[in-house]
């Protein structure tokens, strides 16, 4: 599986090991510093695969980052997972108003981080390709936007 990766984070070493270790994986990757820039990026052609998001930024948080994301036309159904620094910041971080997709806790290890990219990545593909016409803004607002495409949440 492949995919570009958008990370979002200003400590440039983890940066540099989160790039040597995703394209190792066969990922391609951009890197953003600032919120400001990961909100370019997300909208400049490739769009990113995925969006691997650090809570704690510069100019902005991570969960005002997630939450423009959500709101944007080009961006509201890309997928975020969200590093924080801290446990209890994970309930707000996956809450339904920030609407990331998953999450993993500092420091985390480069093999749990790739499962979950993988796992995130494989649960949205089979969505985009097999259900279209495109989300609805209901679903993509929502951390569990896979749900969205299921029978059960259909037929609630
Ligand atoms: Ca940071």
């Amino acid at each position: 599986m492949s995919g570009l990766i958008l990370i979002v984070e200003d400590e440039r070493d983890l940066v540099a090991t989160l790039e040597y270790a995703l394209e190792r994986e066969g990922f391609r990757t951009r890197s953003a510093y600032t919120g400001r820039q990961a909100l370019e990026i997300a909208v400049t052609d490739p769009a990113p695969d995925l969006v691997l998001l650090d809570l704690m930024l510069p100019d902005m948080s991570g969960t005002q980052v997630c939450q423009q994301l959500r709101a944007g036309e080009r961006t509201r159904a890309m997928p975020v997972i969200m590093m924080t620094a801290k446990a209890e910041e994970v309930d707000r971080v996956v809450g339904f108003e920030v609407g990331a997709d998953d999450y993993v806790v500092k420091p985390f290890s480069l093999r749990e981080l790739m499962l979950r990219i993988r796992a995130v990545l494989r649960r949205k593909a089979p969505a985009e390709t097999a259900l279209a016409p495109t989300p609805t803004a209901g679903c993509a607002s929502t951390w569990t936007a896979t749900a969205c495409g299921s029978t059960t949440a259909r037929s609630r």
